[in-house]
């Protein structure tokens, strides 16, 4: 919401301001047919639905007013500290994958260390799993309640092993025809852009739940994404061909491109303890990701792969890439499972308390950005994705 507007907007951000779409498309300033709706709306999806070409002529529009922001209409620009941010996207389906190499090695080694980490399938299709309940960024995170195995028997109680899943999402703009597979060098043409995500899971739930059939209710409680969407158009300087090129064995044709890419994102997780705030001291980095390092399934092979047997896609979709983790597990992992093996070598923080899953009142905050101010690669930041753990209802 921008301050004084009686309706919700579609925003842009450039640098610590936002350009305010309404007012620029009221002073015709942005030359494209649009239904005035579209800007003055709490989602993005009538945006979405609009296409690639008039994403593309609003993006053009905007890089003109944007060289010299001083022209613009009273309203045009607002500050970014401002905003109450919304949900960015009325969400379709939420598809989750599982397309990080270290993590799904790293996850096998936990749950089936008599077993081989990857199981044969993997390197052949773009696993996916369950729909859940999607949430905006600074939503409070309320430890689940399930089916936990304690004392050899299943027990019905507040979660003990609450975790974060660091992945990347992908919005679907335009839907793809029941019936009709995404041709894996179309997929572009169906998603606008990407969003943070923190895939909240509750790791003893899933442990007990999980097989034959995979995560259900210690994954769908929450999952919390930024309320900035990048746009695919924002990233294309920034796509690199990562672990995807290395894919061995090759995948089936339908999986294949002719340049695999994905963005050269840098990830970063922080932790703030109750004891933290209090203390006022600030959230500490846990752990640093190279997205192009973390995956070896691509978004594109995700989509093509989810409508390979002609499932339609919508508006509105989310696709997350599965946990993205590095070949470091204490460093460099997207979930606590991974960061504290199993919680067998708990994180130690500097005011002495330790961690080995969340407990309630800690706050998480997850940031991206591609390019660097170092060497004069302009950057693009994502929007934080921020949760803090409010304690499991009574009842
Ligand atoms: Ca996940």
């Amino acid at each position: 919401m921008v301050p004084g507007a009686e309706v919700a907007r579609v925003v842009v951000a450039f640098e610590d301001d936002a350009a305010d779409l309404a007012v620029l498309h009221q002073h015709g300033l942005i030359d494209a047919q649009i239904d005035p709706a579209v800007f003055s709306a709490r989602c993005l999806n009538g945006l979405f639905e609009q296409g690639p070409d008039v994403w593309r002529t609003i993006r053009r529009a905007l890089q003109e007013l944007l060289a010299s922001p001083q022209g613009l209409p009273r309203g045009g620009l607002v500050a970014r500290s401002s905003l109450d941010m919304l949900l960015p996207v009325a969400i379709g389906d939420f598809v989750d994958g599982y397309g990080g190499l270290h993590h799904a090695t790293n996850m096998g080694r936990i749950l089936r260390p008599d077993s081989p980490a990857l199981l044969p399938n993997w390197r052949h299709l773009a696993y996916h799993g369950r729909a859940g309940t999607v949430v905006r960024s600074g939503s409070g995170i309320v430890r689940p309640r399930g089916q936990i195995v304690v004392d050899g028997a299943p027990s019905f109680e507040p979660t003990r092993r609450l975790d974060m899943e660091l992945e990347v999402g992908c919005v679907v703009g335009v839907g793809s025809e029941l019936g009709v597979p995404v041709d894996i060098e179309d997929v572009a043409d169906h998603v606008f852009g990407l969003v943070l995500v923190n895939d909240w899971s509750a790791r003893d739930i899933q442990a007990f739940e999980y097989q034959p059939l995979g995560p259900f209710l210690g994954k769908s409680f929450a999952t919390s994404i930024s309320s900035w969407v990048v746009s695919l158009d924002a990233l294309e300087p920034y796509l690199v061909p990562g672990l995807v090129a290395t894919q061995d064995p090759p995948p089936s044709p339908y999986l294949r491109s002719a340049l695999p890419a994905v963005p050269d994102l840098h990830l970063e997780v922080l932790l703030q303890t109750r004891a933290m705030v209090s203390a006022g001291t600030p959230a500490l980095v846990i752990s640093r990701v190279e997205f192009a390092e973390a995956m070896y399934w691509s978004m594109a092979q995700q989509v093509a792969h989810a409508t390979a047997n002609g499932a339609g896609t919508r508006p509105g979709d989310l696709f997350g890439s599965g946990t993205a983790s590095g070949a470091d597990a204490r460093r460099q992992a997207g979930s606590f499972m991974e960061l504290t093996w199993d919680g067998t070598r708990p994180l130690e923080l500097p005011n002495g308390e330790r961690r080995c899953f969340l407990e309630d009142g800690d706050t998480l905050v997850m940031q991206g950005w591609c390019g660097s101010e170092d060497n004069g690669v302009p950057m693009v930041s994502f929007g934080d994705v921020i949760g803090s753990i409010v304690p499991a209802r009574q009842n």
